[in-house]
């Protein structure tokens, strides 16, 4: 496995190739990129992220819709810890739920999230709402 890639040494500009690659998510590859130039030699770990769809597949991974949990990113993080203290406290300030609202309509707007993700999100607020 040795292919050619979109990464050039930064030491002296030669395409780089692809030594070797890892896994860690359907969404994370990890690869080793070599300089094939024979007078520099540099090699590099690349991380290659897939950060969010363009099109949906007709045919999707329901594993890579929902995402892995190893690899959430920060928004969600945050998204889930604001739902979560909302759920243990829903007394909490209609600031807060209203915060958590603009959050989930930002994310959407912004195409961070997909409508399914998006109602998910509102429904487990509505939920909240009605306690
Ligand atoms: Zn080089």
């Amino acid at each position: 496995m040795s292919k050619s890639i979109g990464f050039y040494c930064p030491h002296c500009g030669t395409r780089m190739h692809v030594s070797s690659r890892k896994k860690p998510s359907p969404l994370l590859h990890e690869l080793i990129v070599q300089c094939r130039n024979e007078n520099c030699l540099a090699s590099f770990a690349a991380s290659l992220e897939m950060v969010r769809p363009i099109q949906n597949s007709i045919n999707p991974n329901p594993d890579v819709q929902t995402g892995l949990p190893q690899h959430k990113r920060q928004w969600e993080l945050e998204l889930e810890h604001q739902l979560k203290s909302l759920e243990l406290l829903p007394e909490i300030a209609d600031e807060q739920k209203n915060y958590v609202e603009g959050f989930i309509s930002a994310l959407f707007h912004a195409s961070t999230i997909d409508l399914t993700r998006a109602q998910t999100y509102r429904q487990r607020l509505q939920q909240i709402k009605l306690l």
